[in-house]
């Protein structure tokens, strides 16, 4: 739905942006990954069906999580 025009669940072409944005309300978006940090969320909405995808949409925010989230575990080895 970001990088496409429809919805990827019912094909709606009605998709709306709700931007993560700076809590000077509280109507914002975030995730926050250390007391001082707080990365803003951006949602993708479907009007026709409700759907909706969230993105992490700044590189400076995509940069910083590569380096400090946590790695997915391996479950490759898992029995
Ligand atoms: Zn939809």
């Amino acid at each position: 739905m970001k990088n496409g025009n429809n919805c990827s669940k019912c094909g709606g072409e009605d998709i709306r942006v709700i931007q993560g944005k700076l809590p000077l309300t509280e109507h914002h978006n975030f995730t926050k990954v250390t007391p001082w940090k707080k990365i803003m969320i951006s949602r993708f909405l479907c009007i026709n069906c409700g759907f909706s995808e969230e993105w992490v949409e700044k590189d400076e925010d995509l940069d910083y999580l590569a380096k400090k989230a946590k790695q997915r575990d391996d479950f490759s080895k898992f029995v």
